[in-house]
């Protein structure tokens, strides 16, 4: 869909004010239905807090969450729905607040899933409830009554380092999900260069097939979401669902940015979390050794990790980063963008991201330290170097 951006008007701009008023982002009594520069404002305001790309229109990613975002906890009865689950920041907050328990609902993705429900009915039977796995008005009261009383521990990101532990350090037949962004009629970032054309899509396609290679050679078992120059790609959040039905254990989203100042450059890395401190405790210890590993191996300037809501990372059951290795629009960073051997170092680095997540922190080893060549060797060794 076309975003809905300021200058537009309509029944649509107006659904959009009634959301922002609602969350208190709008006045009360605003109504209207042009998309003005308060509507802008408002809009921004949301997509800061929802840890979305902060641009001031309505996308098809920001219509979702503010349809989402309608949804106050306690204000619908809550229940697993098949085959078009509820979905909601109702949902999530439930979620949250069962996490926070110590019920094991999986990751707070605002989708009341099978796993929710079974969570919800543990939490009925412990507290004498019909365990039905709904969430109606008298589970909603129980679970207000426990309010602020029970906080702590994210129990989910414990267990998810936990299963990393026992895991072991070996990526021999481990699932890694490449995602190289954007393809098909979507080029991502683009910068004309003398009588070449430089396209995102491209480079993180060739980025993805030799960390392939690499992964490969280490013993990891690798799917791409995308081929080279396909007519037509997956959304996002099919790309999250593919690695989800693969069972992945890592999930890596490459891409490149862009600006419209030449002198914006450097790689930053994403994990999820949202704003009000929900993370998740692998996807963000994969995300900075990716990004302290690739900062030393490549010399790109450190854009550090960031925190986002992203569908992708959202919706990823496994730790999920995406990487922007340098902007394609900064004269410097192209210029090693588009060296082979460049790109060779970036991806090694990423893989001795990944086998350091899988190092107990008393085994890790200082950045810069893998040589990725003799992994394979190190791997079956069970030896780790120090
Ligand atoms: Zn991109």
């Amino acid at each position: 869909m076309r975003p809905i951006r300021p200058g537009d008007q309509g029944p649509a701009v107006a659904e959009i004010r009634t959301v922002l008023a609602s969350l208190e982002l709008l006045p009360a009594e605003a109504g209207g239905d042009d998309y003005d520069a308060q509507t802008e404002r408002a809009v921004r305001a949301f997509q800061q807090s929802r840890g979305l790309s902060v641009d001031g229109r309505v996308g098809a990613e920001t219509w979702r969450a503010l349809d989402a975002a309608r949804w106050r906890f306690g204000a619908r009865a809550l229940y697993h729905a098949v085959p078009e689950p509820l979905t909601g920041e109702d949902v999530r907050s439930l979620q949250e607040r069962l996490l926070e328990m110590g019920y094991d609902v999986g990751r707070a993705d605002a989708i009341y899933g099978i796993r929710t429900s079974r969570a919800v009915a543990q939490f009925q039977r412990e507290m004498g409830l019909k365990p039905d796995g709904s969430c109606g008005p008298h589970t909603v009261n129980a679970l207000r009554r426990l309010g602020r009383k029970v906080v702590g521990g994210r129990p989910q990101w414990l267990r998810e380092s936990d299963a990393i532990r026992q895991a072991g350090p070996t990526l021999i037949g481990r699932t890694v999900v490449i995602d190289p962004g954007h393809g098909g009629t979507d080029p991502g970032v683009v910068v004309p260069d003398g009588t070449l054309r430089w396209s995102e899509a491209d480079l993180v396609h060739d980025l993805a097939s030799r960390l392939e290679g690499r992964l490969a050679a280490a013993g990891v078992r690798v799917q791409l979401t995308r081929g080279p120059s396909p007519d037509d790609c997956l959304p996002d959040a099919d790309r999250a669902q593919l690695a989800n039905s693969l069972g992945a254990d890592v999930f890596i989203s490459l891409h490149t940015d862009g600006h419209a100042n030449p002198e914006a450059e450097g790689v930053a890395t994403y994990h999820y979390g949202t704003d009000n401190g929900v993370t998740s405790a692998t996807g963000e210890r994969l995300a900075g050794l990716v990004q302290r590993e690739i900062v030393a191996r490549t010399g790109l300037r450190d854009c550090r990790t960031h925190a986002k809501a992203w569908e992708l990372l959202r919706l990823t059951r496994m730790p999920a980063v995406r990487v922007e290795v340098g902007y394609l629009t900064s004269p410097d960073d192209r210029a090693r963008l588009v060296d082979p051997r460049f790109r060779d170092r970036v991806v090694e680095a990423i893989v001795a991201g990944v086998q350091r997540m899988y190092l107990p922190i008393e085994r890790d080893v200082p950045t810069g330290s893998i040589d990725v060549s003799e992994l394979r060797a190190i791997v079956a060794a069970g030896t780790v170097v120090d």
